[in-house]
C-alpha cells in the first residue's frame, strides 16, 4: 500500500526509464551486482531483476519531501547509542536486583558470583552514557528543527538523568541487610526506577516515531515497531509484583507470584528494548546514509 503510494507520487522521471542510465555506484536489490551504468529499464544481468524494482525499492521520495534537518548524522548516530546503552543499563539493574533478592529468597546462588554494587556501578555507567548521548540531540534540535519533539526529547533528558539517580541511589543504599519487606528499599530499587523508565519510555513515544517517518524501513514496518505502551504496561507489572513481594512474607505463594510478575515484567522491558534499539538502527541508517534521490541516481541517456 505504502510502496504503491510511494509510485504514484515518483516524479514524472521514473516513467521514462528507457532514456536515462544508472549514474552512481548503485546495487541489485536482489543479489547485490553494481548497476552502474546500465539503462534504467533492463534487467539485473546477474540476476534477472528488472533495475526499475531496485530503484522503486531504494529511494525515498516521501523523506526527501520533508524539510532537511541540521547535523543528521548527530541524530542518527545519538539516538541508537542512547537506546543501547539504556538496555545495557536496565540488563544489569536487573541483575543487580536479582543478586539482592537471591540474598534473602531460598531460590538462587548469584550473589556469591557477583555482586549487587558491581552490577548497580555498571547500570549507572550505563545510565550516564544514555543521559549524555540524549544532550546532542536535544542540542541540534534547541529551534524546534523536529517539530513538536522538543517535549519528547525534555522528557528523554530527565528520563535518563533520573535514571542515573536512582541507580546512585541503588548502588548505595540497596542492601542485602535490609529486608525485602522494608517500603523504603522498594521506593529505591523498584519505584523510583520505575518512574524514570516510565518517563524515558514516554520521550521515547513522542520522538522515535517523529524521527521514524524519515525511515522507510520504520515507515513500513507494522509489527515489528515496537510499541511504547506496552513498556509502560511491562513497568505497572513490575512495580505490582514488588509491591507483592514487599506485603508478604517469603515463604507464601503470593511472595512467589509477585516475583514472577517482576521477572515476567523485567523480560517484556528487556525485549521490547531490543525490539526499540533494532528500530533506531533503521533510523540512523536513513539518517546517517540517506538513500540517494531519482535525480542523483540516473542520467540521461546522451
Ligand atoms: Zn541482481
Amino acid at each position: 500500500m505504502q510502496a504503491e503510494q510511494n509510485q504514484n507520487q515518483s516524479p514524472p522521471i521514473l516513467q521514462d526509464l528507457n532514456q536515462v542510465r544508472i549514474a552512481i555506484s548503485f546495487h541489485c536489490i536482489r543479489c547485490n551486482y553494481d548497476l552502474l551504468g546500465l539503462a534504467g529499464d533492463a534487467d539485473c544481468p546477474e540476476c534477472g531483476q528488472p533495475i526499475r524494482v531496485s530503484i522503486y525499492e531504494t529511494i525515498d521520495p516521501a523523506t526527501k519531501r520533508l524539510a532537511r534537518l541540521p547535523k543528521p548524522k548527530v541524530i542518527g548516530n545519538m539516538l541508537p547509542l542512547m537506546v543501547v546503552s539504556f538496555l545495557i543499563s536496565a540488563v544489569w539493574a536487573c541483575i543487580g536486583a536479582a543478586v539482592v533478592s537471591s540474598h534473602f529468597a531460598s531460590f538462587g546462588s548469584l550473589h556469591l558470583r557477583l555482586r549487587d554494587t558491581d552490577c548497580f556501578a555498571v547500570a549507572l555507567a550505563f545510565a550516564l552514557i544514555t543521559f549524555c548521548c540524549s544532550l546532542p540531540i536535544l542540542k541540534v534540535n534547541k529551534n524546534e528543527h523536529l517539530e513538536g519533539c522538543n517535549r519528547g526529547l525534555l522528557l528523554i533528558c530527565i528520563g535518563s538523568f533520573c535514571w542515573s539517580v536512582s541507580m546512585l541511589l541503588a548502588l548505595l543504599f540497596v542492601r542485602k541487610e535490609i529486608s525485602p519487606q522494608d517500603m523504603t528499599v522498594v521506593l529505591l530499587d523498584t519505584l523510583l526506577p520505575s518512574l524514570s523508565g516510565a518517563m524515558l519510555f514516554i520521550g521515547f513515544k513522542m520522538f522515535i516515531p517523529k524521527i521514524g517517518i524519515r525511515s522507510r524501513a520504520f515507515r513500513q514496518a507494522q509489527y515489528s515497531r515496537q510499541r511504547m505502551n506496552d513498556l509502560l504496561i511491562a513497568i505497572v507489572v513490575i512495580c505490582i509484583g514488588r509491591v507483592m513481594m514487599a506485603t508478604n512474607h517469603v515463604d507464601t505463594n503470593a511472595y512467589t507470584f509477585g516475583s514472577i510478575l517482576m521477572i515476567m515484567g523485567m523480560s517484556l522491558v528487556l525485549v521490547g528494548l531490543c525490539y526499540t534499539a533494532w528500530n533506531t538502527l533503521w533510523i540512523r541508517k536513513s539518517l546517517v546514509s540517506p538513500p540517494p534521490s531519482i535525480r542523483e541516481l540516473v542520467r540521461p541517456i546522451e
